[in-house]
C-alpha cells in the first residue's frame, strides 16, 4: 500500500512573526522556515505504517519554491521513501494544492493520503478536504488515532469535548491531530541516506493546474494588545473587582 503524504514549508512554529509595516502581510524576510508541525505528525504516522508492514511505500511532496525541497529531504531523513516537488513561486491557495494533489494521486494510486490538519502559516483547514471531494474519497480529519483493517481505516478524531471514531473505506484521506503521535528527530545516518532518495520536479502545468490565486488579502493586522494586569491588595478587593468591574461574578 502507497501512502502519500504532502508537507508543506512554513514559518518555524517557535518564530515571532510580524505584519509588515503596510499591513499587506507578514514580513518572511530572513525567517526559519520548517516543516508544518501537522505534517510532521502525518510523515511520522506514514513512516509507523511501514515498519508495521501495512505500509510498502511513502511518497513526500510539496509544493512551493525550490528550497520546498528541504522540507521533502527532513520527510525522507524521517523515513518517507521518495519526494515530489511541484515548484511555484508565491502562494499557492488549498483549492490549487488539492487540485495537484488530486493529479498526483491518479498518476501514483495511494491507498491513503495523509495530511495535517491545517497549515500553521494560513490556518486554513482545508486542504485534506477539498481533496477527499475532489476525488470521491471517504475522509477522517483531526486523527488522534489511526488503525487500518483490510480495505478499511478506523479513524479516532478528536472532537469538543471527546473523540468520535469513525470507519472509511479505502482509499482514503486522513488529516492528522496533535495528539496522534509525537514524531521522531531524524538520526544523522538517516539524515545522510535521505541525500540520495529521489525528488522529482514537476510544476502544476505539468498537473494541468493553474495556481493563481483567487483570494485577495486585503489587510492582515497584529492581535490587539492585552491591557495590563492589576495588583490586588485582598480577596475581598478580588471579588469586588470581579462582581463590579468585569461583571463576571
Ligand atoms: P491548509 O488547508 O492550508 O491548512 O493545509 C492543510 C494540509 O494540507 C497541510 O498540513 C499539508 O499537509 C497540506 N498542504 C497545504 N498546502 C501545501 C503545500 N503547499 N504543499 C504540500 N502540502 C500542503
Amino acid at each position: 500500500m502507497k501512502v502519500l503524504v504532502p508537507v508543506k514549508r512554513v514559518v518555524d512554529f517557535n518564530v515571532k512573526v510580524r505584519v509588515k509595516a503596510d499591513q499587506t502581510g507578514v514580513d518572511f524576510a530572513n525567517l526559519k522556515m520548517s516543516m508544518n508541525p501537522f505534517d510532521e505528525i502525518a510523515v511520522e504516522e506514514a513512516v509507523r505504517l511501514k515498519e508495521k508492514g501495512k505500509a510498502t511505500e511513502i511518497i513526500a511532496v510539496s509544493i512551493g519554491p525550490a528550497q520546498a525541497a528541504e522540507t521533502i529531504r527532513t520527510a525522507l531523513a524521517m523515513g518517507a521513501d521518495r519526494g515530489i516537488l511541484v515548484k511555484t513561486d508565491g502562494e499557492v491557495e488549498p483549492l490549487a494544492v488539492a487540485k495537484i494533489l488530486k493529479a498526483i494521486v491518479a498518476e501514483e494510486q495511494p491507498q491513503l493520503v495523509i495530511t495535517g490538519k491545517q497549515a500553521i502559516d494560513d490556518d486554513s483547514n482545508q486542504t485534506g478536504q477539498m481533496l477527499a471531494a475532489l476525488l470521491g474519497w471517504g475522509q477522517g480529519t483531526f486523527a488522534h488515532k489511526l488503525e487500518l483493517d483490510g480495505n478499511s481505516a478506523k479513524i479516532e478524531r478528536e472532537i469538543d469535548g471527546g473523540l468520535q471514531t469513525v470507519e472509511v473505506k479505502l482509499p482514503a484521506v486522513m488529516t492528522t491531530d496533535l495528539r496522534l503521535n509525537e514524531p521522531r528527530y531524524a538520526s544523522l545516518p538517516n539524515i545522510m541516506k535521505a541525500k540520495k532518495k529521489p525528488i522529482a520536479e514537476k510544476t502544476p502545468a505539468d498537473y494541468g493546474v493553474d495556481p493563481t490565486p483567487r483570494l485577495k488579502v486585503l489587510k492582515v493586522s497584529e492581535p490587539a494588545k492585552r491591557a495590563a494586569g492589576v495588583k490586588v491588595k485582598s480577596v475581598a478587593e478580588l471579588l469586588d473587582k470581579l462582581k463590579n468591574e468585569a461583571g463576571v461574578l
